[in-house]
């Protein structure tokens, strides 16, 4: 797997390079090697990142998306907002899953970068601080995996994955294409959940 890869995709979808998707890329990629799993080619891993909406590091999330596979679009990201920068990487397949976590020393140092202090001043992510991000960003790129990150040991895990259903029906007020399951039986029509919505307002 060549990671170099996975953050120059990752950054073009990020919007800005980004030190905290490097770490990403790498503890994704560290979570697979310890499940010996492949990417999600459909719906075989679900990642649980730590951060919260305001955390400086949004990075490690995309990071993690790209190299797992496992991306917002097949819905298999969710975040615990712990203000951490891990990642729960659960193997479906086998029902097991691991933790990786940056070391203090790993956040330790990318906050001692000269990347991290041009975002803390102006918290803004791209403009000045970009040169800056690639150098803070092949550090973290080449360091072994064993001096950034703490694994813990495989775990089972079994979560409930929903049947992807291929029904889409016609609502009956709006005319657009609705999946099945979320299509509201009303007096004998079908209709989506805003239509059912207006509806029931009218009514009440
Ligand atoms: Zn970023
Ligand atoms: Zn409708």
């Amino acid at each position: 797997m060549d990671l170099a890869e996975y953050v120059r995709c990752g950054t073009l979808a990020h919007g800005h390079a980004c030190p905290p998707l490097v770490l990403g890329v790498r503890a994704g990629a560290v979570a697979m090697a310890r499940l010996g799993v492949g990417r999600a080619v459909e719906r075989e891993l679900i990642a649980f990142v730590e951060l919260g909406s305001d955390h400086y590091a949004q990075g490690f999330g995309d990071g993690v998306q790209f190299v797992t596979g496992c991306t917002f679009g097949k819905d298999l990201i969710f975040r615990f907002p712990h203000g951490k920068a891990g990642v729960r990487l659960v193997d479906h397949v086998r029902g097991r899953a691991v933790r990786v976590h940056p070391l203090p020393a790993t956040i330790a140092r990318l906050e001692e970068t000269g990347w991290f202090r041009a975002c803390a001043k102006s918290g803004r992510f791209a403009g000045d601080s970009r040169a800056l991000a690639a150098q803070a960003s092949d550090a973290f790129l080449t360091a072994p995996e064993e001096a950034l990150f703490a694994v813990s040991p495989v775990f089972p895990l079994g979560l409930e994955c929903p049947r992807p259903s291929f029904d889409t029906v016609t609502c009956a007020d709006c005319g657009e294409s609705v999946l099945a399951p979320y299509a509201h039986p009303v007096e004998g029509l079908r209709l989506c959940t805003l239509c059912e919505e207006r509806r029931q307002a009218r009514a009440g």
